[in-house]
């Protein structure tokens, strides 16, 4: 059994960048990650604008200036102003070449068209200069940029559309178990409603992976090989939840051998989680998570979370860590590391009663893991905790 650093360091080393692109349009493409650096086509802003409401003026040692003309956002103008002259103008609006100085409605007074600074300006005030955000033909965004709403404003602004970016990795999820049905189904004596692949689902798609295959195989052996071959050519990544612990009718680890997975480690020294399986077949990567629903959600947070990370090229494969002060006590029978159900706020975390590894009702309340490394057997009130943020 290993321990959560090296199962942590094993799926990190063996996670690659998905490295295929794809051409997308931006404000669908949101969470993707540019495959290509993109070159401005125009200098943005392309003209002189106006960041104020106000007046534009040929500045110069004049007590007042005259207003000679008015110019709105949109306006194609470009009015040749004599030194002493103004122009009434407005925000975006462009300002035109013989200005040099805009002067804030708010800070101006009017005699007739005669124009009186209240204070001291300095030139180019209140203009936005041409390619002050980017110059035509430099790069405007690095390959490597996270699409968010912010990128596509900017891109749209520069008039792009259409971008590179890398594919994100198709994703199976396969649930095991002969105690499933769904829902709708009859819900007999011994069965209950299969939850999990519906939670991981979730969880994908809540970091914008779409792209998600979904099987469901009984406890048999034959039908979990070849479910598990048609995963394996379809995806970059499986997700398969049950059937890896021990139990007689747990199929999954004899199922994966035969089809000669790369068996990369099973068994992790944690709680919940402990029969964590995590194997390569070529680029294939598989989890097997425990079959519990509390466990398959941690070992997503804490395993499939990085590989899903690294596979998009971030830097930051990890969720958030913070410290904060314990609310309560908590022991442990230690020798394993433990991932608690808990509540954060301002830096204090509650540590929930029921943390067994099928238990949701306390997970449904959650929004943080306190992590407890292998020694630690006793929390105490104010005792400082590692606490690991949750996706909201
Ligand atoms: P297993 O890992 O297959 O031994 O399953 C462990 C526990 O998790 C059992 O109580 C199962 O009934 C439950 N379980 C397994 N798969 C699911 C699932 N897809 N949805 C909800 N519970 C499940
Ligand atoms: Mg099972």
């Amino acid at each position: 059994m290993i321990s959560v650093e090296e199962a942590i360091s094993i799926i990190k080393n063996n996670s690659n960048q998905i490295t295929n692109e794809r051409q997308a349009v931006v404000e669908k493409a949101n969470g993707y990650y540019l495959s290509r650096d993109i070159n401005s086509l125009i200098d943005l802003p392309s003209f002189r604008q106006s960041a104020m409401d106000g007046y534009a003026i040929f500045s110069g040692d004049f007590e007042s200036y005259k207003v000679v003309n008015e110019i709105k956002a949109g306006d194609t103008i470009n009015p040749i102003l004599k030194p002493g002259e103004a122009v009434r103008i407005f925000t975006g609006a462009a300002v035109p070449d013989s200005a040099d100085v805009v002067l804030m409605q708010e800070k101006v007074s009017l005699k007739g068209n005669q124009l009186f600074s209240q204070e001291p300006f300095r030139k180019n005030q209140n203009i936005r200069s041409i390619g002050e955000q980017v110059l035509k033909n430099q790069i405007a965004l690095e390959k490597g940029t996270k699409i968010t709403p912010a990128t596509v404003g900017y891109l749209y602004s520069l008039g792009i559309q259409k971008v590179w970016v890398y594919k994100k990795p198709v994703i199976s999820i396969i649930s095991t178990g002969n105690e499933l049905v769904e829902l709708g189904d009859e819900l007999e004596y011994g069965k209950i409603y299969e939850s999990n692949s519906k939670m991981l689902l979730s969880a994908l798609y809540s970091l914008k992976f779409y792209d998600v295959k979904m099987y469901k195989v009984e406890d048999n052996y034959d039908a979990t090989v070849e479910i598990l071959k048609e995963a394996i050519n379809a995806s970059d990544l499986i997700l398969i939840s049950g059937g890896i612990s021990v139990g007689k009718y747990d199929y999954i680890g004899k199922a994966l051998k035969m089809l000669e997975v790369k068996k990369l480690f099973y068994k992790v020294k944690q709680k919940p989680g402990k029969p964590l399986y995590y194997g390569k077949k070529d680029e294939t990567q598989i989890f097997g998570l425990p079959g519990n629903p509390a466990a398959a959600l941690t070992c997503f947070y804490m395993y499939v979370f990085i590989s899903l990370q690294k596979m998009m090229g971030k830097l930051v494969v990890e969720l958030p860590r913070v410290s904060s002060k314990s609310k309560n006590e908590f022991t442990t029978k230690g020798g394993r590391s433990q991932f608690l159900k808990a509540i954060y706020k301002e830096g204090c975390v509650e540590i929930l009663e029921g943390q067994s590894s099928a238990m949701m009702q306390t997970f449904a309340i959650s929004n943080a893991l306190v992590f407890l490394p292998e020694v630690v057997e006793k929390v105490n009130v104010n005792d400082i905790l590692t606490t690991i943020l949750l996706p909201v």
